[in-house]
């Protein structure tokens, strides 16, 4: 008798499909439940619950087909578009080829092609990648190169910087609202303000400087540098024996118009930063490119060859999605696609917004892009500034932001805690047309707070509202009940992470 069919010994695949189906409601009850309760209470508040099921390229698409422009690309990460075909296949192939990932103390297959592409782009007096999971975590390991490469304790950092938020990244990350509560941080720190050479030269003259660390445009507030400040930082640098250390994880990867920001000003950094984009949006990766002089530092003999290293770093398919978005981004030249659509965003902007009361500046490199607001000149319309100031200083720009994902389906963000700065870092691939839309769309919401009440005193007056009802005593709003209007949970309102 013939023996009975061995089971296979393999579960059934699990539903993915099913899951990433369940409707939004019970997603961020799930979610408050337990993930952040704070964190879904808000983007219900400010109307960023949209239900979205599919994304491909610059666009979101919600349950109802309505299709949304995104202009925030999760952080600055989506440069080559969501879901794009390619870097998906490199990514599919890394796991059908069922490759020998993380071999530990062993051979990586896919690491060394990665390390000699992104060293061949990147200016030359960079030859090592050091690669890791996160951009925080690249950060780190850059503070521990540049200490042991000097032997000296100091980092100095900007006013105004965000490289992270491990404690070492944290350390020297300008921003209260996310270092508060978490200290000590390290202690040989010292913050300088940007694009200012002489403070610079102050700092670095008692002798103890390892490494000045600086974001070539900096992502809060989107700060663009005078033309002549990273080239006479190096050159401080230099003769101080300091390392200088461009953390390019957000505008590094053609954001900027340039493969890497460094190059419109001819940086040639001892060590560059790279992270976000690298990733194609798939599977997170970063790296750390140094000077041979600084890796050997740290690397320098058979016993201390993983002195710094991380379990996942350079796994298969993170370096093979890493291969594929440089792949994308040479061959649909999104670099010269940044540089362009950005200048044609920002010549509108500058040619419709600079005119109105509220708009100060319109900053811009390829497709990094702020609006900056001000405090209004007209009476009533300063009145409705101040009071939403005071009701939160985070709060202005949400007046912006939410009407423009509600009616113009745009997403964007605030470029940081309590600034009046909108931020666009749509995908590198958007069209003219989705240039125009955005450019329409921010004329339309920016012309309409200009009426008062409008939506800045409306916004003003519903959180006033809810904060008064929240001192009597009144519940918040429930989670799953859709305020009628905006309403805060009693936390700050979100601002970019980055
Ligand atoms: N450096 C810069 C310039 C960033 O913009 C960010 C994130 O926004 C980081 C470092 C930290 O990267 P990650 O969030 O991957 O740790």
């Amino acid at each position: 008798m013939a023996a009975p069919p061995h089971p296979d010994p393999r579960p059934a695949p699990i539903d993915l499909r099913r899951l990433a189906a369940t409707p939004i409601h019970e997603l961020l009850a799930l979610h408050a439940r337990h993930i952040n309760p704070a964190y879904a209470a808000t983007i219900k508040t400010i109307g960023y619950d949209r239900d979205y099921v599919r994304a491909e390229g610059q666009y979101l698409y919600d349950r109802d087909g309505r299709r949304y422009l995104d202009c925030f690309a999760g952080y600055a990460v989506h440069n080559c578009g969501r879901n794009h075909p390619v870097i998906r296949d490199a990514v599919a192939q890394a796991l059908d080829l069922d490759l020998p990932s993380l071999p530990a103390i062993g051979p990586f297959r896919l690491a060394p092609h990665l390390a000699r592409e992104l060293l061949e782009l990147a200016p030359p007096p960079l030859t090592k990648a050091y690669f890791a999971n996160s951009g925080a975590e690249a950060v780190d390991a850059a503070i521990k190169f540049a200490r042991a490469f000097t032997g000296r304790p100091t980092i100095v950092y900007c006013d105004d910087a965000y490289h992270g938020l491990t404690i070492g990244a944290l350390s020297v990350n300008a921003n209260p609202e996310f270092r508060d509560g978490f200290g000590p941080l390290l202690t040989d720190t010292r913050r300088v303000p940007f694009d200012d050479v002489d403070a610079l030269a102050g700092a670095l003259a008692p002798g103890d400087v390892a490494a000045v660390i600086v974001e070539p445009i900096q992502g809060k507030g989107v700060n663009i540098p005078g033309d002549d400040y990273l080239a006479s930082a190096h050159a401080l640098c230099r003769r101080h024996g300091v390392l200088l250390i461009a953390d390019e994880i957000q505008t590094g990867m053609a954001r900027t118009g340039r493969m890497f920001a460094c190059e419109h000003w001819g940086l040639e950094p001892d060590i560059m930063l790279l992270g976000k984009a690298l990733s194609g949006g798939y599977v997170p990766v970063s790296a750390v490119l140094t000077r041979d002089d600084v890796h050997e530092a740290v690397f320098s003999s058979m016993s201390n060859c993983s002195r710094i290293q991380s379990t996942f770093s350079m796994n298969d398919p993170a370096m093979a999605a890493g291969l594929a978005t440089l792949h994308v981004l040479r061959s649909e030249a999104l670099s010269e696609r940044a540089d362009r659509m950005g200048r044609r965003i920002a010549e509108t902007l500058r040619e419709t917004l600079l005119p109105l009361d509220l708009v100060a500046d319109v900053r811009a490199k390829g497709l990094m892009i702020g609006v900056e607001f001000r405090r209004p000149e007209r009476g009533s319309l300063r009145l409705a500034w101040d009071t939403i100031h005071k009701v939160d200083p985070s709060l202005f720009c949400q007046a912006i932001l939410i009407p423009l994902l509600r009616d113009h389906a745009v997403l964007a963000q605030v470029a940081g805690h309590g600034r009046d700065v909108i931020k666009l870092t749509p995908p590198l691939l958007i069209t003219e047309a989705d240039c125009d839309h955005l450019c329409n769309a921010l004329r339309e919401t920016i012309g309409a707070c200009h009426a008062f009440p409008g939506p800045v005193g409306r916004l003003a007056a519903s959180f006033a509202g809810v904060a008064m009802k929240r001192r009597s005593g009144a519940r918040s709003p429930q989670i799953h009940s859709r305020p009628a209007s905006p309403a805060p949970q009693g936390d700050p309102i979100p601002n970019a992470q980055d």
